[in-house]
C-alpha cells in the first residue's frame, strides 16, 4: 500500500497530513505527487472531491520548503518575500477553499499564502502583499488589476497552478491568463 511517506515530502508537510488525518494517498495524488516533485509539469484531471487540491499543494509546498532551506539562487530575500506559487482558480469559492487547503498543509511551516479575487475591497489584500507572501491564490480578474496597479509582480514565481482550467477557459479567461501568464519566467 502506498504511504504518503513513500514520497520522501518535507517532514513539516508531513507532520500537517498527519494533523488532517489523511492515511494515504488518494488516486489523483499518487499519480500526480512523484512526478511534480521531479519538476515536471502535469496536467490532472480528476473528479472534484477526489483530493486534487493536495495533488497540486503538497509538491508545491515540497518545492517551496525545499528552495527556502537550500536559499535557492532566485530567491533573493533582501527584496522580502516573493510570490514563489501561484494558483489561479475560477471562482472566488474555490479560491477561498484551496486557501485553506494551503494553509491546512503548510501549519507547520513558516510559509505564508493569500487568496485574492474581485467583489471587495482591494485595501486589505494589498496590505497583506505588502507584508509579504510565498503563495498567492487568486481569481484572474482582480489579480490583473493588482498587477496593473504594481502590487504584484511575478519575477520570481517558481509553480504555476491552473485549478480547473477548462472552467477557467469556458468562462472567458482566456486573455487574462496570457496578460497574468507573460508576466511570469518562461520556465
Ligand atoms: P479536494 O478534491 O481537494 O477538494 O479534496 C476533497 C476532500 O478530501 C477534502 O476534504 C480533503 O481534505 C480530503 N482529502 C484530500 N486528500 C485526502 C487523503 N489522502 N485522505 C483523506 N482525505 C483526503
Amino acid at each position: 500500500m502506498l504511504d504518503f511517506k513513500n514520497f520522501n515530502l518535507n517532514s513539516n508537510i508531513l507532520n500537517a497530513i498527519k494533523k488532517q488525518g489523511y492515511k494515504k494517498p488518494t488516486p489523483i495524488q499518487a499519480q500526480s505527487v512523484p512526478p511534480l516533485l521531479k519538476g515536471n509539469d502535469l496536467l490532472g484531471i480528476a473528479q472534484t472531491g477526489t483530493g486534487k487540491t493536495a495533488a497540486f499543494a503538497l509538491p508545491v509546498l515540497h518545492h517551496l520548503m525545499e528552495e527556502r532551506d537550500a536559499a535557492g539562487p532566485r530567491v533573493d530575500r533582501s527584496q522580502g518575500r516573493p510570490i514563489r506559487a501561484l494558483v489561479l482558480t475560477p471562482t472566488r469559492e474555490l479560491a477561498t477553499q484551496v486557501h485553506v487547503s494551503f494553509k491546512a498543509y503548510s501549519r507547520c511551516t513558516k510559509l505564508r499564502s493569500t487568496v485574492i479575487y474581485g467583489g471587495v475591497s482591494q485595501n486589505p489584500q494589498v496590505k497583506f502583499l505588502r507584508s509579504g507572501t510565498d503563495i498567492v491564490i487568486a481569481t484572474p480578474g482582480r489579480l490583473l488589476d493588482l498587477m496593473n496597479q504594481g502590487h504584484v509582480r511575478l519575477q520570481d514565481l517558481s509553480w504555476l497552478v491552473l485549478d480547473e482550467a477548462d472552467q477557467m477557459l469556458d468562462m472567458g479567461f482566456i486573455h487574462d491568463l496570457k496578460k497574468i501568464v507573460s508576466q511570469a519566467p518562461e520556465d
